[in-house]
C-alpha cells in the first residue's frame, strides 16, 4: 500500500500576506532534501504539504527522517489516502493500522473535516469510523480520554487521508525565508547551536570559520568541517568559508600588548566577517557569545569588538547556561564533535592576563600599529569555501 507523508506547516500560517512566499520556500527545501530517497511529488494545500511517492522503492523511512529536521514544519504524519467516503476511510484505516490496533491496549478515532462539502460532521465521521473498527476488533476497547492509539481520520480538498499519531517537526520557519546572515563558526560547543538556532528563524546561513594554520591544526579544520556538514541537517547545503587567520595573527602577537589580543583579533573577525556579509548580501553576523564564559565576553568587550562594523550581530545563546546550550548541542547532534580536543586559534594566541574591562580608546590606539585594511583585504582575499554535508 502506498503511503505518503503530511506535513503540517508552523508559524509560517501567521505570515498573512507573505504566506505564499514561505510555502513556496518551504516546499523547495523539502523538495531538495527528500531528492535522494527517490521519486515523489510535493504540492501545499490549505497549510499541509503533502509528499506523494512517484516510483516504487521511495526511500519512505529515509523521506520521514529528513523531513524532521527542516524548519517551518510543524508536524509529521504518514498517512494514507482513501476516497471521500465513510466505509472507504474504515477499510484504509483497518488495511494501513490494523497491525497497530490489533496490538493496542486501546484506541480511539479523531477525525478533522476541513472539506465543509462532505456531509458528515467531524463528531460523526469518529463515531461511524470508530464503530465499525470496535466492531472488527472487539477485543481492543475504545477510550476516548487516554487512548493507547489514536487513529486520525482527516477530509481535506483532494481526498481523505488515515494515519496515526503526528511526531513533532523541528518548528521554526523555512531556511532563507527570512535572509541571509554569516555565522562564526569555531570548533566549539556554542557556535554550532547559535548556528542552529538563527537558522531556526528562517535564515540562511553561510558558515565563516578563521583559520590559523599551522598554529591550529588540519584535524581542527576537518573539526569544523563536519561540524558544518552536521548542521546541514538543519540548514540546508552549505560551504564552510575558511579564512586564513594566521598573518593577522602573528601580526597582533608582534605589534600588540599582549592584554589586548584576543580583542583585537576578535574585532579582525568582525570587519572580515562583515565584508564576507556585503558579498553576500546577508544583513547580520552570529556568533555563539554567552556573557561571562570568558574574559572577551564582559559587555564592555563585546562593545569593543563589535564596534569596527555596522551589521548587528545575533547572539542567540546570550542569556544561556551553559548547561542548557550542552542540552541543545547533544540533541542536535554537535555535541561529540565539538568536545573532539583539536585546539581553536583563539586558545593559541591567549594571553595570560587579557584585559576584560577594555575601552575602546585604548584599543583602538594599540591596533594603529597594524596596517588593519590590507590585512582585512588579504585575508579576504586568501578564502576557500569547502562544500559540507550531503
Ligand atoms: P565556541 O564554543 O563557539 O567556540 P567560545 O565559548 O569558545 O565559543 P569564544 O572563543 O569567545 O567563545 O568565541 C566566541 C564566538 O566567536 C564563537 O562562538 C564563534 O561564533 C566565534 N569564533 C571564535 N573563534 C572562531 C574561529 N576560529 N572561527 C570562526 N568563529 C570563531
Ligand atoms: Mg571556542
Amino acid at each position: 500500500m502506498e503511503d505518503m507523508l503530511l506535513l503540517k506547516l508552523g508559524e509560517i500560517v501567521l505570515k498573512g500576506l507573505n504566506r505564499k512566499q514561505f510555502e513556496m520556500k518551504l516546499m523547495g527545501n523539502v523538495t531538495r532534501r527528500l531528492r535522494r530517497f527517490g521519486k515523489c511529488k510535493c504540492y501545499c494545500i490549505q497549510s499541509t504539504l503533502y509528499v506523494e511517492p512517484q516510483e516504487d522503492g521511495f526511500d519512505m523511512d529515509g523521506a520521514m527522517e529528513a523531513v524532521r529536521y527542516i524548519f517551518g514544519i510543524a508536524s509529521i504524519s504518514r498517512a494514507i489516502a482513501c476516497e471521500k467516503d465513510k466505509d472507504a476511510m474504515v477499510e484504509a484505516a483497518k488495511n494501513y493500522l490494523g497491525d497497530a490496533l490489533s496490538r493496542a491496549a486501546s484506541f480511539k478515532v479523531e477525525s478533522r473535516r476541513s472539506d465543509k462539502r462532505f456531509p458528515m460532521t467531524s463528531i460523526e465521521i469518529s463515531q461511524y469510523v470508530g464503530g465499525e473498527l470496535s466492531e472488527a476488533y472487539p477485543q481492543v476497547p475504545v477510550d476516548v480520554h487516554n487512548p493507547d492509539l489514536t487513529i486520525h481520520v482527516e477530509v481535506r480538498d483532494l481526498a481523505a487521508y488515515v494515519h496515526g499519531p503526528a511526531i513533532p517537526g523541528a518548528g521554526g520557519l523555512p531556511v532563507g525565508s527570512n535572509g541571509r546572515a554569516i555565522s562564526l563558526l569555531s570548533g566549539g560547543i556554542d557556535s554550532p547551536v547559535s548556528t542552529y538556532m538563527i537558522a531556526k528563524r528562517g535564515i540562511s546561513i553561510y558558515p565563516v570559520h578563521f583559520f590559523s594554520f599551522p598554529y591550529t591544526s588540519e584535524l581542527a579544520k576537518q573539526k569544523v568541517l563536519e561540524l558544518g556538514g552536521l548542521l546541514t541537517k538543519y540548514c540546508g547545503r552549505m560551504s564552510v568559508i575558511v579564512v586564513p587567520f594566521t598573518h593577522i595573527q602573528e601580526e597582533i602577537r608582534e605589534k600588540c600588548p599582549e592584554e589586548y589580543f584576543t580583542l583585537i583579533m576578535r574585532r579582525f573577525m568582525m570587519r572580515i566577517a562583515q565584508q564576507l556579509a556585503d558579498m553576500h548580501d546577508a544583513h547580520a553576523l552570529v556568533t555563539g557569545e554567552n556573557l561571562g564564559q570568558v574574559a572577551s565576553q564582559t559587555m564592555e568587550a563585546m562593545a569593543v569588538t563589535q564596534a569596527p562594523i555596522r551589521l548587528p550581530v545575533l547572539q542567540p545563546l546570550m542569556g544561556m547556561d551553559k548547561e542548557e546550550i550542552v542540552t541543545i548541542a547533544r540533541r542536535i547532534g554537535t555535541f561529540e564533535t565539538s568536545i573532539l580536543p583539536y585546539e581553536d586559534c583563539c586558545t593559541v594566541f591567549t594571553p595570560r592576563h587579557p584585559k576584560t574591562r577594555p575601552t575602546l580608546q585604548e584599543i583602538e590606539e594599540a591596533e594603529q600599529v597594524l596596517e588593519v585594511d590590507a590585512l582585512v583585504t588579504e585575508a579576504v582575499a586568501g578564502i576557500e569555501r569547502i562544500k559540507v554535508g550531503e
